[in-house]
């Protein structure tokens, strides 16, 4: 049986961005996709703001060679029937998703990784070090690798291995449509309509490419092609102007964080998928990459850390889908025309206001403890003093460059947030940064649900 020191499933970005950089780190990987492309929609960008933190690992360069520029004309059509331009900056990159994904795979190959096409994967051992699968001639292989890594995409595979949802968001379906159109096909715009948003991209040739992303039930209850039919009527900006307009994809597009309890890495959308509004989702499979190979890195170095650093990976994914779900409610709540459409009613939830800032004492909840946490040291992870919350797995050292374990010590002690920053000053570690910052923390701590309210007719200290 031939043994990788990484197996990895999957040859998106996230996939073999991995194995490229595990490759360069001198590991023995192996690369299985299954050759079915599913593209999201036919083309796809990566923003210009990608490039700074992605380019540390080499990732923007990987990338930047499999792409074109895109120097098309962005614009958005939201919150108004206006279509507002952005200003033109820096290029970022056009993705044909294929092609691209085909160029990463030789990027990825010529740098050492065994790449195994059209492989169709059966079984994954319970042990997470060995896997089935059977390849396009037909036969069946089994290999043993000591990290198993799935970058199989949104689609999950609970065959495989045991696959819990954490969080979900509204049912979401893209469809695409193809045509031709004079006027747009160098422009890329996102434009609401009652029906949902229409991401708009031009091919450079006199046409291009309209996906709707809609709601799951509305499809179900009226249909997709009147749904279809309507969106496209109620479009004003370039997907009004496609001509000959044919369907070409559909697929499902839904929010959501998966996690397992199985001895494999998820990574990319196998583990958190972003709404597609973000634009983001091939910047986070990249930047998912670099993070697991760091993780994939410093186990080979300490085996016994691996199952806090899968913890940590999955942490990882976990917050980023918070940062993009906030980013994107945001995005949403500008737009005001259609707040009782269907798609718009179940996506605009009222924000919940922050608790106000407390004046009762304080103090640690009982499902905080003190433990090492790992950060980001180069291109590995090291283990520093922090704190884990028992119950939901967060874990952190610092909230901005605020060391958390000496902030709890000064609430082991019910006291007010006042109290407990100005007996906070006597560690030398937050002696030395501003009260107002150490407050500052206390209440995050407290928001976060770390610090809870002491049982009244408790003491201070
Ligand atoms: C409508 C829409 C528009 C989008 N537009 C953008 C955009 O403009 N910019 C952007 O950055 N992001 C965009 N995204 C998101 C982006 O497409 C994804 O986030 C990104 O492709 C995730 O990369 P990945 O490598 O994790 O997964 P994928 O790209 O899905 O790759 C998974 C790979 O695994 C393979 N695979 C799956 N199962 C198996 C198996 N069992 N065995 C072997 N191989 C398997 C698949 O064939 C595929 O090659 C959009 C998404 C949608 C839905």
């Amino acid at each position: 049986m031939t043994r990788y020191e990484v197996a990895i499933v999957g040859g998106g970005p996230a996939g073999s961005a991995l194995a490229w950089l595990m490759a360069r780190s001198g590991a023995s990987v192996l690369l299985l996709d299954d050759g079915r492309h599913r593209p999201s929609a036919p083309r796809e960008t990566l923003l210009a703001a990608a490039e700074a933190g992605l380019q540390r690992a080499g990732l923007w360069q990987f990338a930047a060679a499999a792409a074109l520029p895109d120097a098309f004309q962005h614009g958005a059509i939201w919150g108004s029937d206006e279509l507002v331009w952005r200003e033109p900056g820096q290029n970022g990159l056009l993705l044909q998703r294929g092609a691209f994904d085909e160029a990463l795979r030789i990027a990825a190959n010529a740098e050492g990784v065994v790449r195994i096409d059209g492989a169709r994967v059966q079984t994954i051992d319970a042990s997470g070090e060995a896997l089935t699968f059977v390849a396009a001639d037909g036969r069946s292989h089994t290999i043993a690798c000591d990290r198993l890594v799935l970058a199989t995409g949104r689609r999950p595979r609970s065959d495989l291995v045991p696959l819990q949802e954490r969080h979900r968001g509204p049912e979401t379906a893209a469809f695409s449509l193809c045509g031709t159109s004079e006027t747009a096909s160098h422009t890329a715009v996102v434009e609401a309509v009652p029906q949902g948003w229409w991401w708009w991209i031009g091919d450079g040739e006199g046409g291009g490419a309209a996906t709707l992303l809609c709601c799951m039930q509305e499809v179900a209850e009226c249909g997709a092609r009147p749904l279809l039919a309507a969106a496209l009527a109620a479009a004003r900006g370039p997907v009004a102007q496609l001509r000959d307009p044919r369907l070409v994809h559909a697929t499902r597009a839904t929010a959501r964080v998966v996690e397992t309890t199985a001895n494999v890495l998820l990574c990319g959308d196998a583990a958190a998928t972003i709404d597609p509004l973000a634009s983001q989702g091939v910047e986070k499979a990249l930047a998912a990459a670099d993070h697991a190979a760091a993780v994939l890195r410093t186990a080979r170095d300490h085996p016994a850390w691996w199952p806090t650093l899968r913890e940590q990976h999955a942490r990882w994914e976990r917050g980023l889908f918070a940062a993009h779900a906030q980013t994107s409610q945001a995005f949403l709540a500008r737009e005001t025309r259609f707040v009782e459409a269907p798609f718009w009613r179940r996506r605009l939830v009222a924000a919940s206001p922050p608790p106000p800032v407390p004046r009762e004492r304080l103090q640690v909840a009982a499902e905080v403890v003190e433990s090492e946490v790992f950060v980001r040291a180069g291109d590995q992870f090291a283990p520093v003093a922090g704190a884990r919350h028992t119950t939901t797995g967060d874990a952190m050292s610092h909230i901005g460059y605020v060391p958390v374990v000496p902030v709890l010590r000064a609430f082991a002690q019910p006291r007010t947030l006042a109290e407990a920053t100005a007996f906070a000053g006597h560690d030398a570690r937050l002696f030395v940064l501003p009260p107002q910052v150490v407050y500052a923390a206390a209440v995050v701590l407290h928001q976060q649900g770390w610090l809870k309210g002491a049982p009244s007719g408790a003491t201070s200290h």
